[in-house]
């Protein structure tokens, strides 16, 4: 994702204002590594700035989305999520507490057979890769990997 002051620059120069609020979304994302959702994004800007609303946070996350300067990430943990990397990536999901982390690596074998592709044009291969993290092992050991998340 670009900077903050790159993206004031983009949002202007497409007739978008840029307030304060605005630009303190931007630097939330940026570097953020967590996937977080339209909630996290609004918990994190609103203790810094409690008069922003959610509806601005919301318009500003889908602006950026539509924009391609951020990518929409559905990663089954209830929420949609927001990724500003926007390299081609993997992702490690946490059944547990549902976090996310990515995963840069080339699975150079992951290939559909030919002829049973049901007329698809791939674009490209995201995996998805469902455990545990660190902190949900350490906290429930004898849990299998298998965990049941009710969304
Ligand atoms: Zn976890
Ligand atoms: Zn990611």
């Amino acid at each position: 994702m670009k900077s903050p002051a790159e993206l004031t620059v983009l949002f202007r120069a497409q007739g978008l204002k840029v307030t304060p609020q605005r630009q303190a979304i931007f630097s939330a994302l940026h570097g953020n590594e967590e996937h977080p959702t339209a909630d996290a994004v609004y918990e994190t800007v609103s203790a810094l700035m409690p008069t922003i609303s959610l509806r601005t946070v919301y318009q500003t996350l889908n602006d950026l989305a539509s924009m391609g300067e951020l990518a929409h990430v559905r990663l089954g943990t209830g929420s949609a999520r927001f990724d500003p990397n926007l390299d081609p990536h993997h992702h490690l999901v946490c059944d547990g507490c549902g976090s996310v982390v990515d995963l840069a690596a080339d699975f150079t074998d992951v290939r559909v057979p030919d002829g049973d592709i049901h007329g698809f044009a791939v674009r490209s291969t995201e995996i998805v890769f469902r455990g545990l993290c660190p902190a949900c092992r350490e906290s429930a050991p004898d849990t299998p990997s298998t965990t049941a998340i009710h969304h």
